[in-house]
């Protein structure tokens, strides 16, 4: 882990929790989490859209310092876009993380790394930070072009971009095939991908972007396994999607350099 970027652990609720179970979850994750803890790591929450103005309450009125977060955005500023948020109505609100193209989204939604690029865009100039995930499905992994699928998507997922923007960007590197399975890439595996994301980003953006910018590793984060992937010298935290709704498993996973080696 390098020195000046924080760990960055982050909990993607997906399609869990209403406002009131989302107040707890918070209120319980607080007190599970000390000041070395926050000193140490940056905690990002990732609620349903529902449950923003509630967490952002709770995190206001009782001093905490947790990050608040979103799942997703429209790349358009206002209109007539029935059903959607704008990066305006989040940063409003607060959010300072916000998840774009993660898979979920790319798979049901069909989300392409055109949308993902402007999603970019959009939360950068409403003066939030993305999260931009990327990774491989398994026929692309077994059929060795994990690596080229990331290129492509990371390609077009950051492009128009300025070299400076890259410090407040995230890479959440998310193969596919380990996400909500149970599968974790080894941390050799995850190591491998992010250095690899890091050079990408140095070729298209210069040395000093792909120093600045942050890379989470996520799929099946637990706390048995995240003291190894966060050791690893490009992962610059996990972006946790089950264990973040368990407190207890969320909270250890969080204080992992407890349990390092
Ligand atoms: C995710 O939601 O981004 C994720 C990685 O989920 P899980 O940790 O459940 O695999």
């Amino acid at each position: 882990m390098s020195h000046d970027r924080k760990p960055l652990i982050s909990g993607n609720w997906k399609m869990n929790c209403n406002h009131f179970e989302a107040i707890q979850i918070v209120q319980r994750l607080a007190y599970a989490l000390d000041k070395d803890d926050h000193e140490a790591v940056e905690v990002s929450l990732h609620p349903p859209f529902t449950s923003l103005r509630s967490v952002q309450t709770v995190i206001q009125s009782d001093r905490l310092p947790l990050v608040l977060g979103a799942q997703n955005v429209h790349p358009d500023p206002e209109g007539a876009f029935t059903g959607e948020i704008s990066a305006g109505m989040l940063a409003k609100l607060d959010v300072t993380y916000v998840i774009v193209g993660h898979s979920e989204r790319r798979v049901h939604s069909g989300e392409t790394d055109g949308d993902v690029n402007r999603k970019t865009k959009a939360v950068l100039a409403a003066g939030m930070l993305p999260i931009v995930c990327v990774g491989e499905d398994l026929d692309e992994r077994s059929s060795g072009r994990a690596e080229s699928r990331v290129a492509e998507q990371l390609a077009g997922s950051l492009d128009g971009l300025k070299a400076e923007a890259l410090a407040d960007v995230v890479v959440a590197y998310e193969p596919l095939w380990a996400i909500g399975t149970g599968e974790t890439a080894t941390p050799d595996d995850a190591q491998k991908m992010a250095a690899f994301v890091r050079a990408q980003i140095g070729e298209r953006f210069g040395g000093a972007a792909a120093a600045a910018v942050r890379i989470q590793y996520g799929g099946s984060v637990k706390p048995g396994n995240a003291p190894d992937l966060l050791a690893q010298p490009d992962v610059d935290g996990v972006l946790v999607g089950g264990a973040s709704l368990q407190v207890e498993d969320f909270a250890r996973i969080v204080k992992y350099r407890l349990y390092q080696a």
